[in-house]
């Protein structure tokens, strides 16, 4: 695992010299300048075919929705063609991407999954980045669970509608999927469409409870439906350094999943949590912040760790 520490940002010598560029200092410097000034961002590595990623943990609020759109954010601002899969009929994912996810007859992934609309038709641009795509929800898809039962390869609706060939023809890097909180047929469905998870983990009591079961889960996919599917990727959320907890969690999670935890930790941060009320991600709303700067070191990290070639197979 790359570590997080200014690997893009240090492709161009600092001026400065080493011993500062060395610094953590110089580097929040730079990548605050980098994301200010989108135009002068460097960019990361295009993973040799689209890397489609699901971003699942059936526990409620740890993160999920807040990681999947501010992870697509950072990877847009860094020149990558990123589409966010909006899978929960919350629509928080779509609302924080700034797209209207309630107006009357919009298509949206209840559409590509049960009436098969091709994605393209169901595509929105968001308004944050020209590189950055959802495909909302709507109230429609809570119905979804039930209706895909009696439908034909009620598994794979999602996969058909996102292989390869489409994605690779619409030019897209990166397919974040935001799994509702429950492992029932929308989450199996983003299981079956993906080879990788992410799976977002707060750092606060009763961290890995369900993470078992969620693991056991992606298993059966993956004997049955799904042989590629792997946990590539842990990400530490809303961490607060005021509590040894927090520190406690962490390293726990380390102990289980060793280099699939991004070093990357998000820090829990009002600033974070207001932004989606904006209709925005925190890398718009509020581009110095710390929560920005996590999301676009976690957002780096997760694209060097694709130019790893057995990730992304
Ligand atoms: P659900 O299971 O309901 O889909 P989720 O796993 O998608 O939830 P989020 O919606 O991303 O979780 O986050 C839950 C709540 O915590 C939201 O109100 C969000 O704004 C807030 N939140 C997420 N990350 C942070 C953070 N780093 N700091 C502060 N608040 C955060
Ligand atoms: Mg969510």
């Amino acid at each position: 695992m790359q570590s997080n520490d200014g690997a893009v940002s240090r492709e161009t010598p600092s001026p400065i010299g080493e011993s500062y560029a060395d610094t953590p200092i110089a580097a929040a410097a730079e990548r605050a300048s980098q994301v200010l000034t989108p135009g002068a961002a460097g960019t990361l590595p295009r993973p040799p075919r689209p890397r489609v990623i699901t971003v699942a943990n059936q526990k409620g609020g740890v993160g999920k929705t807040t990681s999947a759109v501010n992870l697509a954010a950072g990877l847009a601002l860094r020149g990558l063609r990123v589409l966010v899969i909006d899978l929960d009929p919350q629509g928080n994912a779509s609302t924080a991407l700034g797209i209207d996810h309630r107006a009357p007859g919009i298509n949206s992934v209840y559409e590509m999954l049960l009436d098969e609309v091709p994605l393209r038709d169901a595509i929105q641009r968001s308004p944050a980045n020209e590189n950055l795509f959802c495909v909302p929800s709507t109230l429609d898809l809570a119905g979804a669970e039930i209706e895909l039962v009696s439908v034909v390869a009620r598994e794979s609706r999602l996969r058909n509608a996102l292989n390869d060939d489409v994605l690779a023809e619409m030019g897209f890097d990166y397919v974040l999927i935001d799994c509702p909180p429950s492992l029932g047929l929308l989450t199996v469905n983003a299981m079956v469409a993906a080879r990788e998870v992410l799976i977002p983990i707060q750092c606060e009591y009763y961290a890995l409870e369900g993470v078992g079961q969620l693991l056991r889960n992606i298993e059966m996919v993956q004997a049955h439906l799904n042989p590629q599917l792997h946990v590539s990727t842990i990400l530490l959320t809303m961490y607060d350094a005021r509590t040894k907890l927090a520190d406690q969690v962490a390293a726990e999670v380390r102990g289980h999943f060793g280099d699939k935890v991004l070093s990357t930790i998000i820090p829990r941060s009002v600033k974070v949590s207001e932004a989606p009320g904006f209709g925005m991600t925190i890398i718009d709303y509020d581009p110095g912040s710390r929560g920005s700067m996590s999301y676009l070191d976690a957002a780096r990290e997760l694209a060097l760790q694709g130019a790893r070639k057995d990730d992304v197979q």
